[in-house]
């Protein structure tokens, strides 16, 4: 399985974990250090190109990654074990975020303000080197759409990859570096030692993943003094209201809920059904078991294996949990028996809503149903978890999506659709355990990337 001591870091296939795919030295504290002194210098270089060089060099990057968008489909599927349509959907994604960017570099940067004779303006610029701490689950768009924006913004970057992506980590900075100035833009392979070190050297850390780690990276560089930008986890509720379009809400939530083993931060992993669930629950249970299971590399799979093998005990510990406290599996709830880290996608009612599946994140293919007498109980439910990603309501009636949406606690709100999906040129980010600093993507990216310099200037 894939595991990472403070030397090395070891990724493997999860749906072959005999294929490992890499293995890298971690780097070290010195290293790390190294490479943001070398970063620091190209930056400097970095911003004294014309801005139209800079958009020119993100475009020939853009340009290198679509060049090799089937290399890197085929290199997600084997290491992360996303399912194919996905996978070539996140490498075109990657690619869009890229030119998305790319462009920002010749956007406005900054405003004027009315001035007692001279000028008064307020100027963005770049914080110097931004470190990146990412997650595996989405192990190009995630690293791209953070890097893009600091890049376009004019900062250096140190990328910390997940151990378990590390090599398409590895590969999308080979492909961005020759557009670029040497050392702009480095790749340190390594855990949670390295990603320290990333955050103890660096001017700006944008991190995503778990809430734990998350809440250490915020702490360190609030000591530190230097900007920090958490991404974490989170507990997505679909609420389904009677006037809903059954079949439509069954799939969409089946597929959000399942799609690549439930490995996303914005899945359903909660289902709350106003009135009476039977027939929603049926509707449920059938779309979740006609989802295509099998190995991520074969056309029409939507859910493959989990990462690693302590994944899949994560989601089994909690299916044994559900059972010992009188709930029910609707479906699934256990292993596949077959090569890999294949789990059953796991459909789960008949427990509290203050019970642990119905309150922590076990990113895995495992989702909860819960009943609600009434609207209003629906939103209680929803919001009363600790983390708020990321939400959906169901529903015919605009004036009911418009009512519910703006009340539940998430940072992401979608009416009739899946809680998963994001669209990388609007805002994106929670609200409480699950976000910390501003939001990611789209034009809000510049708040983080530069700090702004308010100059007056006056006639000699
Ligand atoms: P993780 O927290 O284990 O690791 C994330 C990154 O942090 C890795 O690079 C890891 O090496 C590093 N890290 C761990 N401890 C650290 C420390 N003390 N200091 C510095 N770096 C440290 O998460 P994961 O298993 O890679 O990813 C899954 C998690 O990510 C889930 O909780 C999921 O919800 C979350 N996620 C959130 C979003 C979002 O945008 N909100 C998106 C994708 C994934």
């Amino acid at each position: 399985m894939s595991s990472s001591t403070d030397h090395t870091v070891v990724s493997v296939s999860p749906q072959h974990p005999s294929d490992e795919v890499t293995r890298a030295a971690a780097a070290s504290p010195e290293q790390v250090r190294a490479a943001a002194e070398t970063a620091r210098a190209a930056q400097r270089e970095w911003v004294d190109m014309p801005p139209v060089s800079r958009a020119g060099a993100l475009h020939d990057a853009a340009g290198a990654v679509e060049g090799a968008a089937a290399e890197l489909t085929a290199l997600m599927v084997r290491e992360a074990g996303k399912p194919i349509g996905e996978s070539t959907g996140e490498v075109a994604r990657s690619v869009a975020i890229l030119r998305y960017y790319a462009q920002q570099v010749l956007d406005p940067d900054g405003e004027t303000y009315p001035s007692a004779g001279g000028l008064l303006m307020a100027r963005h610029r770049p914080r110097g080197v931004a470190g990146l701490i990412t997650p595996w689950n989405f192990p190009a768009a995630i690293p791209l759409w953070k890097a893009a924006p600091a890049l376009a913004y004019g900062n250096g970057v140190l990328l910390k990859p997940a151990p378990e992506a590390t090599a398409m980590a590895q590969r999308l900075v080979e492909l961005l570096g020759p557009a670029l100035p040497d050392g702009l833009l480095s790749v340190l392979p390594g855990g949670a030692g390295t990603g320290e070190a990333v955050v103890e050297a660096v001017d700006a850390v944008s991190f995503t993943g778990s809430v734990a780690a998350g809440e250490t990276v915020r702490v360190a560089a609030a000591r530190r003094g230097v900007p920090a930008q958490c991404e974490m986890g989170g507990q997505n509720p679909s609420i389904v209201l009677p006037d809903a379009d059954v079949r439509h809400a069954a799939a969409t939530i089946a597929s959000a809920a399942m799609g690549y083993a439930g490995q996303k931060c914005t899945a359903t992993s909660r289902v709350v059904v106003v009135g009476d669930p039977a027939e929603f629950t049926a509707a449920l249970v059938d779309a979740v078991e006609e989802l295509k299971v099998d190995d991520p590399a074969r056309a029409g799979v939507q859910v493959g294996p989990v990462i690693t093998e302590a994944a899949r005990a994560t989601v089994l510990d909690a299916v044994a949990r559900v059972r010992s406290d009188g709930g029910r599996v609707l479906t699934g709830g256990h292993a596949l028996d077959r090569e890999g880290f294949f789990v059953a996608p796991t459909l789960i009612d008949r427990v509290r809503p203050s019970h642990v599946a119905a309150q922590e994140e076990v990113f895995g293919p495992f989702c909860v149903v819960l009943p609600a007498g009434s609207v209003q109980e629906a939103v209680q439910l929803a919001n009363g978890v600790r983390y708020g990603l990321a939400a959906a309501v169901f529903t015919a009636d605009l004036g009911a999506a418009l009512e519910v949406s703006g009340r539940l606690d998430a940072g992401l709100v979608k009416v009739n659709a899946p809680t998963s999906g994001v669209d990388f040129y609007a805002p994106f980010g929670g609200e409480k355990s699950s976000s910390y600093g501003p939001r990611e993507q789209g034009k809000a990216a510049r708040d983080f990337y530069t700090s702004v310099h308010t100059v007056t200037v006056m006639s000699a």
